[in-house]
């Protein structure tokens, strides 16, 4: 297995790209700009992409969707509450802050508990509302890695202000899930660096309880 940061766009986006050796099949994940430094990597190690999964609806990490998606052919992955705002500009504030519009629309609608396959790997979909109402962390099966969106990153937690945003949402799904989370976790965040959980903890959020 491998994954692939590439940080994209203004916003510097972490696009990853995963990988299981066997079989070369890969997983873009939050692919929010850059489409052809993208698709070189692909490209430069034969990779064949599966999906491309989207953590949630902000223009900064589906920027590159539909390019992707006319190359390789494989269907976008996004949480069923997502849908409303990845299809509408004024929600996904591709209006105000991007170059393009952007209107996806998800041809498989994910919801807790689902699992997406990459050759042998499994990807448990964990939903954790907050910062958008369908916003997504993926964990690795059988590993402690766990891509997170904008949930949480390495020293704080993702915004409530934005469009869909909710600071209930958000208080409930990190005291209820992610503060569940081993030390030992890896979160692979939307923005910033790669990290464990015993280093996010370490921000002190009120939310970010120690595991129970
Ligand atoms: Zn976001
Ligand atoms: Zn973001």
């Amino acid at each position: 297995m491998k994954i692939e940061r590439i940080i994209v766009g203004m916003h510097e986006t972490n696009t990853y790209i995963l990988n299981e050796d066997k079989t070369n099949e890969a997983l873009i994940i939050d692919p929010g700009d850059a489409a052809k430094v993208i698709m070189k990597y692909i490209d430069r190690n034969q990779l064949q992409p599966m999906g491309i999964v989207l953590t949630h609806y902000h223009h900064d990490h589906t920027g590159a969707t539909e390019e992707l998606k006319k190359k390789y052919k494989c269907p976008i992955y996004a949480h069923k509450k997502e849908e409303e705002g990845l299809r509408d500009p004024q929600i996904n504030l591709s209006t105000v802050m991007c170059r393009k519009l952007i209107s996806i629309i998800p041809d498989k609608v994910l919801s807790e508990g689902n699992i997406i396959t990459v050759g042998s790997l499994d990807l448990h979909v964990i939903h954790t509302p907050g910062h958008t109402p369908g916003g997504i962390c993926l964990k690795i099966k059988d590993t402690n890695i766990i891509f997170t969106g904008d949930t949480i990153f390495k020293d704080d937690l993702g915004r409530t202000d934005l469009a869909g945003g909710s600071e209930d949402m958000l208080k409930k799904s990190i005291t209820n899930k992610v503060s569940q989370w081993s030390d030992d976790t890896i979160i692979y965040p939307g923005h910033g660096e790669i990290a464990t959980m015993k280093e996010a903890r370490r921000s002190g959020h009120p939310y970010l309880k120690s595991k129970r």
